[in-house]
């Protein structure tokens, strides 16, 4: 067990003593966990071999699943890679920073133990007010994944990090709620037609409006199903899974409402404790189970920013099996349906 030293920061009214603290951690390569925009974040010192292990370290996580190094000014990008194409600089100027995560050919500072042995490196910036503000008091890029102990769902609010990770870590920022809720989007822009390796804040369709087509890696179109491999390392492992099973529901919504409920009482009579994943416009439809609203169908960036804490809530209510809603696959519902599938192992029920 580590002592981890846990520091409430206001995201409207940051405390840059506090944060200055946080920063020396980050600086003699220990480890932080943060808010970003996205989810919460666990930083270490991305050019410390030392520091970069005890990430892996803390959440379990693969050594081959590399990290994204973050950053808080444009210019410090240029020390981290080889060159920048043209339609990175496009995409740096729409949506930087943000939830967009860039993959290009790394610079020989970049160790390969962030970059899980590739020779291309992940760089992000986040818009996080003490996610920027803790970077460039660190004055070093910073390497960080998910706050989560791997394979579970990622962190979005305090007591789900501290849950995860007290005892493990050196710091955790407490900032309140995320807002995005799902992980930024992954593009590789060294190829001709930049491709989407992990949907997610930022969505195809805007990506398409600034640099024209995109496409998407085939594994993530399968949901990492069957023969594709994906082209992103992590999008291979279990991921995102709360302790009990996810079943997910996919048709028309009637029918969805009425698929759950009849597999709901199947599995009650089975002797399960059954949770559903509604949403505001179907959970008065459910009649028993532990029902609770992921957010609105009507604006999908309610779900996403949901999404993960609500997995975390039905394992805090011992439930055995969540029956999940599903959702169209198109802008933040890409990512959402990327997320549940993988929570889910693939466990489709089409009614
Ligand atoms: P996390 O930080 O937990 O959200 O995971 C980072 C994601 O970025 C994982 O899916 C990684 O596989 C992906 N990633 C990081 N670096 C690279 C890279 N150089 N090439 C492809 N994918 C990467
Ligand atoms: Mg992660």
């Amino acid at each position: 067990m580590i002592k981890t030293s846990i520091i409430y920061i206001d995201k409207e009214n940051i405390d840059i003593d506090r944060l200055e603290k946080s920063a020396k951690i980050l600086k003699n390569g220990g480890t932080v966990a943060f808010p970003t925009e996205t989810v919460y974040g666990l930083g270490a010192n991305a050019l410390d071999e030392d520091a970069v292990k005890k990430i892996f370290q803390a959440k379990g996580r693969p050594s081959d699943n590399p990290l994204i190094v973050h950053i808080a000014r444009y210019e410090d990008i240029h020390r981290l890679i080889k060159e920048l194409p043209e339609k990175a600089e496009k995409l740096i100027n729409a949506f930087w920073p943000g939830p967009l995560t860039l993959i290009f050919k790394k610079s020989s500072l970049v160790p390969k133990s962030v970059t899980g042995g590739l020779d291309t490196v992940a760089v992000r910036m986040p818009s996080h007010p003490i996610a920027k503000a803790l970077i460039e008091l660190s004055s070093v890029p910073i390497a960080a994944p998910s706050a989560n102990i791997s394979g579970k769902p990622s962190t979005t609010k305090e007591t789900h990090v501290l849950k995860d990770l007290k005892g493990r870590v050196d710091a955790i920022i407490c900032g309140g709620d995320v807002d995005v809720g799902v992980e930024s989007t992954v593009v590789d822009i060294t190829v001709d037609t930049p491709m989407i390796l992990r949907p997610g804040g930022v969505t195809k369709e805007e990506l398409e409006k600034v640099i024209g087509e995109v496409e998407v890696d085939p594994a993530v179109k399968n949901s990492g199903a069957g023969e594709f491999i994906p082209k992103s390392p992590g999008m291979k492992y279990t991921h995102y899974s709360p302790n009990a099973d996810v079943i997910l529901i996919s048709g028309e919504l009637d029918n969805m409402v009425r698929g759950i409920e009849e597999l709901r009482l199947a599995k009650e009579s089975e002797g399960y404790r059954v949770g559903i994943m509604a949403t505001d416009e179907t959970k008065d439809k459910y009649k028993g189970g532990a029902i609770i609203s992921v957010g609105k169908r009507g604006s999908l960036e309610t779900v996403a920013a949901n999404l993960f804490k609500v997995l975390r809530e039905f394992d805090e209510k011992g439930v055995d099996i969540i029956l999940a809603e599903t959702f169209e696959e198109r802008n933040i519902g890409q990512a959402i349906m990327n997320r549940l599938m993988k929570a889910a192992g693939h466990n489709v029920v089409r009614v």
